[in-house]
């Protein structure tokens, strides 16, 4: 009779613990993950105890999941190509690259960015809501200013507006230089 060949996970060491409470892996506790099915390479295939001791998926145990500590993913659609997709979502923290004050990526943001907005599974926010905010409206003042420069013949008020963009811009020599052409204008 044959040996019967050792499970891959008991050859090397596992790295199998829950994304959210950290657990590491116990039997009957990842019912609700076994068996999710994912593409790998184009092929259909379903979440196995091998794939989740590589250490490569982000889940969650049944319990995590069944006190709402964590979301079920649907692996089916995110868009992901050479990274795992999520089978299960957890607040994250994260340090804002521009304040560096921490923030929470909470789990149904994440479950909205990879399965409703479509984005890829490896894409994360590196700013918190506030300064993404900021630099959205600073993206959207820039091509305002874009667009009031172009101007041939600028009436007062897009000399005022531009003054005021420089202005919100902290470039005051720039805003004083408008205004006071605005100025001319209205007189
Ligand atoms: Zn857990
Ligand atoms: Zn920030």
């Amino acid at each position: 009779m044959p040996a019967k060949k050792t499970p891959r996970y008991l050859r090397r060491e596992s790295r199998a613990v829950c994304t959210c409470c950290g657990s590491s892996l116990a039997s009957g506790t990842i019912k609700r993950t076994l068996g999710l099915s994912y593409s790998s390479w184009g092929n259909e295939r379903s979440i196995t105890l091998d794939d989740l001791h590589t250490g490569r998926f982000r889940w969650a145990c049944d319990r995590c999941l069944k006190e709402g500590l964590a979301l079920p993913a649907n692996p089916v659609k995110q868009l992901y190509c050479d990274h795992e997709p999520y089978l299960a979502y957890c607040d994250w923290k994260h340090a804002c690259r521009s304040c560096k004050r921490s923030f929470i990526f909470t789990a149904a943001e994440q479950k909205h960015w990879y399965e409703t907005l479509g984005f890829w599974v490896q894409s994360v926010p590196v700013r918190c809501p506030d300064c993404r905010k900021q630099l959205r409206r600073r993206k959207a003042l820039n091509t305002e200013l874009g667009e009031l420069l172009k101007l041939k013949d600028p009436d007062a008020s897009s000399l005022f507006r531009i003054s005021a963009i420089y202005r919100v811009m902290g470039n005051e020599a720039k805003a004083k230089r408008y205004e006071r052409l605005a100025k001319k204008i209205a007189t």
